[in-house]
């Protein structure tokens, strides 16, 4: 954490994505132990972005395939690609296969961690890798704020939200297990039988012998244990000092809201913004959603919550800029296609139909991302939105990382919505984390696909300078 921060929000470790600007990648790590007698843990990791895509596109597909019905060795195959999704009407899974969606994004979450930790140099504490290993690990023995930041040059990204903390070792494969929580608390419907949103700081059975390894258990992914926040500093250098913590807002929280009209989803879509209009202290900016940038575009001007419930999406055809948010019909309407550099960047130098600044400086906006059914959206992409909206003043951005379904979506920013806004105004990194707990609580881990690109602590509050 930054010097001066008011400790509102203790950071126990801090992951920077670095870049010295000619290809050649870190990762460098700053880990925070308490108590008396310990130090900060600082060490750094070689990263090459190129070489784990890989890694990092397994991971995404294990998630996206959480879609679907898992066979017993939790393999989706490609005709239960093309039939139904897994998922009951109330978006929950069977216990059954949500112990197999657990145990196929544990293994990937694992190879994440290797990724991240197994290659780490120690720098002045005298520490071998290994030993550094289980000191990290001990501080995150508890529920924590990770906090990853970028050097603007380092446009890439990782699924951190994935990434799973206790060893799978590959020998011992056959006694792996599934933790005794998930047998215990979540019925054969797959429904926790918990009150919703039970949380803990770290699974009861953390310190049984047979939970410190080859046990797959919810509370192993850090999305699920922590609190992951990865503000988009506008410096080179990152620093959270330029990142804000308050969204203001006049009487109600104005949401500017566009949305894709792709016929398969349109009542879905409908259902889903008559329930948004009924939270309460929430407001549509206008009545109609827009459907096009050119009718988008004078409810970006001055907004407090930007919501797009849109197809994200990537064109063959332009590599420099090939992301964009599709709303409107899906076609080649340029009206339809939202650029992050070509649109976006664009309308930011635009004098005449651009965005006050001033107002987004002020009320430093949050942007909400919701991109279901998208195939087309690959690793970085979500980023280059982030980092156009962090250049405005945007104090975040939570969007999703894969492909998302609607009923899924719908339900995540229902939830998510009604938890930030009054009376709640539940901070954006508890609200996520809470709901990803709803979903996981029947079974489902989509919760995992999306990530907040702002501060945790980050919050809605009444304007101070208001009318
Ligand atoms: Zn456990």
């Amino acid at each position: 954490m930054a010097e001066g921060d008011p400790g509102e929000h203790p950071v126990r470790l801090s992951l920077m994505m670095n870049s010295n600007g000619n290809g050649s990648h870190r990762i460098v790590v700053k880990a925070r132990q308490d108590g008396q007698g310990t130090r900060d843990l600082v060490g750094h990791t070689p990263y090459d972005p190129q070489a784990v895509g890989m890694i990092l596109q397994n991971a995404r597909d294990a998630l996206f395939d959480c879609y679907f019905e898992r066979d017993e060795s939790g393999i989706v195959t490609d005709t239960q690609r093309d039939g139904p999704p897994a998922f009951n009407d109330k978006n929950g899974k069977s216990l059954a296969q949500f112990k197999r969606d657990l145990g196929t994004l544990a293994i990937q979450g694992s190879a994440l961690f290797s990724l991240a930790f197994d290659h780490v140099k120690t720098e002045g504490s005298g520490l071998t890798s290994a030993t550094w290993q289980r000191e990290l690990l001990k501080t995150l023995r508890e529920s924590a704020i990770i906090q990853i930041t970028r050097v603007s040059s380092a446009n890439y990204v990782f699924p951190w939200s994935l990434v799973y903390e206790y060893p799978l070792i590959t020998a011992e494969r056959n006694e792996w297990r599934v933790c005794q929580i998930v047998n215990e608390e979540w019925a054969q419907d797959g429904t926790r039988k918990l009150p919703d949103g039970e949380m803990h700081k770290r699974c009861k059975y953390h310190d049984e012998s047979w939970h410190k390894k080859n046990v797959i258990c919810p509370y192993g992914f850090w999305g699920l244990k922590h609190i992951i926040e990865e503000p988009q500093s506008i410096q080179d250098s990152p620093t959270v000092a330029d990142v804000g913590r308050r969204v203001y807002f006049a009487d109600k929280l104005d949401l500017a809201v566009s949305i894709t009209e792709d016929p398969a989803l349109v009542n879905k879509i409908a259902t889903h913004l008559g329930n948004m209009a009924r939270l309460p202290d929430i407001r549509f900016v206008t009545p109609q959603p827009a459907t096009g940038w050119k009718s988008l575009r004078p409810n970006l001007k001055a907004p407090e919550i930007v919501y797009f419930l849109c197809h994200g999406e990537a064109d063959e055809t332009n590599a420099l800029d090939s992301a964009y948010l599709s709303i409107g019909a899906r076609d080649d309407d340029p009206d339809h296609r939202i650029y992050a550099v070509g649109t976006l960047g664009a309308w930011i130098r635009d004098l005449v139909d651009g965005p006050d600044t001033d107002a987004w400086a002020h009320q430093r906006p949050l942007v909400f991302i919701n991109g279901c059914h998208t195939n087309g959206l690959r690793p970085g992409h979500i980023v280059s939105f982030a980092s156009a909206f962090a250049s405005l003043g945007a104090c975040g951005v939570l969007g999703t990382e894969v492909r998302v379904p609607i009923s899924v979506a719908t339900e995540v920013a229902e939830s998510f919505f009604s938890k930030i806004a009054p009376p709640q105004q539940m901070t954006v990194g508890d609200a996520l984390r809470q709901l990803r707990w709803e979903l996981a609580n029947k079974g489902n881990v989509l919760g995992l696909a999306y990530s907040l690109y702002g501060l945790a602590d980050l919050r809605v509050e009444t304007d101070p300078a208001g009318p």
